[in-house]
C-alpha cells in the first residue's frame, strides 16, 4: 500500500469534500504531498502512519504532479497556500466556523484581520499560535485540539510546516470528532504579507521551490538536495509504487471521493 496516496484531482473537488464533511460533522484530515514529504514517508514510520489515516491528499509540488501523471493520472497542483482562501470562501459561504492554528501571533492576527476583510460574513471561532518547542503529539497538543473543537469550529487550517502540522493534526483528529484539519504550511505568512510567495510564472514553471530556496536557503538547502535526489532517482528507476500512488478507490478512512464516483 502506497503511503503517498494522492485523492485529489483539483482545488474545487477538494473545497467541497471538506465542506461537506464540515457540514457533516465529519473530522479528517487533508494533507498535500511535496517531495520532502515523500522523503519524510520514506523515511518516518510515525509520518507514514499519519499519512495513512488522511482523508485527503494532493499534490503539492510539480515534481509530484508529473510523478502522478507518469503513474497515468493528471491531477491539479493544489497546495496548502492556495487553499485558506477558497476554502475560507466556502466555509462562510455555508456558515462553517474555522480556526487558524500556528505560525507567530502577530503574523497570526494579520492573516486573520485580512481574511475578516476579504470575506464578509466568515467565522473565525478561534486562533493560537503555540511555541515553537511545541510537541504536536504532547499533552499540550492534546488540550489544543480540544479547545478548537470547544471553539464550535469546523474547519482548522494547521500551520506549523512539515512534519509538526502532519502529526498534529492527526493527534487532533483522533482525540476530538467533526473537526477537519487542513495542513497549510507557510499560507498564514503568505496572507498575513509576511513573507512573500513566488511569483505566479515562478510557481507555473514549476520553480517554486527555487524561490524558497533562494529565501530561505540555510534552512532549505538540505531538504532540498534530499528532494532533488529523490525525484532524479524515481525518474532514473521508474515509478515508485510503495511510496506514490494515485488511489482510484477510496480515501483514508473509507468514504468514496467523489473523483471515483
Ligand atoms: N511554524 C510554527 N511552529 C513551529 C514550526 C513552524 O508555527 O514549531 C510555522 C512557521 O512560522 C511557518 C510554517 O510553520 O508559518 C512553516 O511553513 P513552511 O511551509 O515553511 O513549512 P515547511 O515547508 O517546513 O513544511
Amino acid at each position: 500500500m502506497a503511503e503517498g496516496r494522492l485523492n485529489i484531482r483539483d482545488q474545487d473537488e477538494l473545497v467541497s469534500h471538506v465542506v461537506d464533511d464540515a457540514l457533516a460533522g465529519r473530522g479528517g484530515t487533508v494533507f498535500t504531498l511535496n517531495l520532502d514529504h515523500l522523503v519524510k514517508l520514506r523515511d518516518e514510520p510515525r509520518f507514514r502512519a499519519a499519512y495513512q489515516r488522511a482523508s485527503y491528499v494532493s499534490a503539492d509540488g510539480a515534481p509530484v504532479v508529473t510523478m502522478a501523471k507518469g503513474l497515468g493520472e493528471p491531477v491539479d497542483r493544489v497546495t496548502g497556500a492556495d487553499l485558506v482562501l477558497p476554502l475560507s470562501r466556502a466555509a462562510a459561504a455555508s456558515g462553517v466556523p474555522i480556526y487558524l492554528f500556528g505560525t507567530a501571533d502577530a503574523v497570526r492576527d494579520k492573516a486573520a484581520a485580512r481574511l475578516m476583510k476579504e470575506i464578509p460574513g466568515l467565522a473565525i471561532a478561534g486562533s493560537e499560535s503555540p511555541p515553537f518547542g511545541f510537541d504536536p503529539e504532547g499533552e499540550a497538543a492534546r488540550v489544543a485540539a480540544e479547545r478548537i473543537a470547544a471553539s464550535g469550529a469546523r474547519i482548522c487550517f494547521v500551520a506549523l510546516g512539515a512534519p509538526k502540522q502532519e502529526y498534529f493534526a492527526n493527534l487532533a483528529v483522533c482525540r476530538v470528532p467533526g473537526v477537519m484539519f487542513i495542513c497549510v504550511g507557510a499560507a498564514l505568512d503568505f496572507i498575513a504579507g509576511e513573507t512573500r510567495r513566488a511569483p505566479v510564472v515562478w510557481q507555473k514553471a514549476g520553480f517554486e521551490w527555487a524561490w524558497r530556496l533562494l529565501q530561505e536557503p540555510r534552512r532549505l538547502v538540505r531538504r532540498y538536495t534530499r528532494s532533488l535526489l529523490y525525484f532524479f532517482n524515481y525518474r532514473l528507476r521508474g515509478a515508485d509504487d510503495r511510496m506514490l500512488r494515485v488511489d482510484r478507490r477510496r480515501n483514508g478512512d473509507g468514504r468514496q471521493t467523489g473523483w471515483f464516483a
